[in-house]
């Protein structure tokens, strides 16, 4: 049994876009009572987010795009920053708390705190880039956790995977030139945001899928690409962009994966962890996508059993 930090924050509830917007405050609850009604919750060690601080944000955001978005938020109403994408009056607390929880965790999960750590967090991160909000994010979370962990902790090797639906083009824009950072994934192609196939250079280990894929083609990417590479890379650290909706029952996208795929991942995942640094097993998850209430929670709860069970 493993020590499975849950970072979170109320202000991350109050972060909407609309009243029929699929990035919904509802997703935290969700997750949240499944978790109570699943009995996992004595197992978790709670923690709040802090807010983000700037220092953190600048590793992976061109200061000048952080200014325009403090300037775009509104007193009242809605902000779109692209069709998907708004700022209400509490969007800056919410992301900031978000980004914030992962930096917490790195700092838990290295500090031997904790032996890993899963941030119930909103908005999601994995398509922000340097200089750009989309897709429902506005700070790249899980690129300023590791940025963090690299700059701060001074490790020279992490890897981010990636089994969100969609690919993570603002996480695969940021470390495309960093090969300190490894990036392994999956997502359904051609879909949005329609990247992730173009010249990738070796450490991005980006994974197409066409729709319809389902557990055995998932367990066969993470078999037969994920887990060589990783274990070529000798990660540090390992962060997880945790997007639930590649999950069968989540028609936000059409890639057929099941609650047992994310647990069997994970439990892959610490395996190797192991078996790289003869001991811990250090995993940082970050909630990204997942918008079919029932799945996105039944999903996380596997996959954070999996944690408690690493
Ligand atoms: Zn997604």
């Amino acid at each position: 049994m493993t020590m499975t930090a849950l970072i979170t924050h109320p202000d991350c509830a109050r972060h909407e876009m609309g009243r029929h917007h699929p990035e919904c405050p509802q997703r935290l609850s969700a997750i949240h009572d499944h978790l109570i009604a699943q009995g996992l919750d004595p197992y978790l060690v709670p923690y709040e987010a802090p807010l983000v601080t700037r220092e953190a944000l600048e590793r992976v955001h061109d200061p000048a795009y952080l200014d325009e978005l403090w300037a775009s938020a509104p007193l009242t109403g809605l902000v779109h920053l692209d069709p998907d994408t708004a700022m209400n009056p509490d969007t800056l607390v919410a992301a900031q708390r978000a980004a914030g929880a992962g930096v917490l965790a790195v700092d838990l999960v290295l500090g031997g705190e904790v032996g890993n750590a899963f941030c119930l967090v909103r908005p999601p991160g994995h398509h922000a880039g340097r200089a750009r909000a989309m897709g429902f994010c506005f700070f790249n979370n899980i690129a300023v956790a590791a940025a963090h962990a690299l700059a701060h902790h001074g490790l020279e090797r992490v890897t981010i995977v990636d089994w969100d639906v969609h690919h993570g083009n603002g996480t695969e824009e940021i470390f495309r030139d960093d090969p300190r950072v490894q990036m392994v994934s999956i997502f359904q192609h051609p879909f949005y945001p329609y990247s992730g196939t173009e010249n990738p250079p070796p450490h991005m280990v980006n994974v197409p899928l066409p729709a319809r894929s389902g557990s055995d083609e998932f367990r066969q990417v993470v078999t037969d690409l994920w887990l060589p590479a990783i274990r070529a890379h000798q990660p540090q650290l390992l962060l997880i962009s945790a997007g639930f909706d590649s999950h069968l029952e989540d028609d936000m996208g059409s890639l057929a994966l099941r609650e047992g795929d994310y647990a069997w991942a994970t439990h892959e995942l610490v395996r190797l962890l192991r078996e790289i640094t003869g001991g811990a097993a250090p995993i940082v998850s970050m909630l990204e996508g997942g918008y079919v209430m029932s799945s996105l929670a039944r999903s996380a709860g596997a996959h954070i059993r999996a944690l408690i069970e690493a």
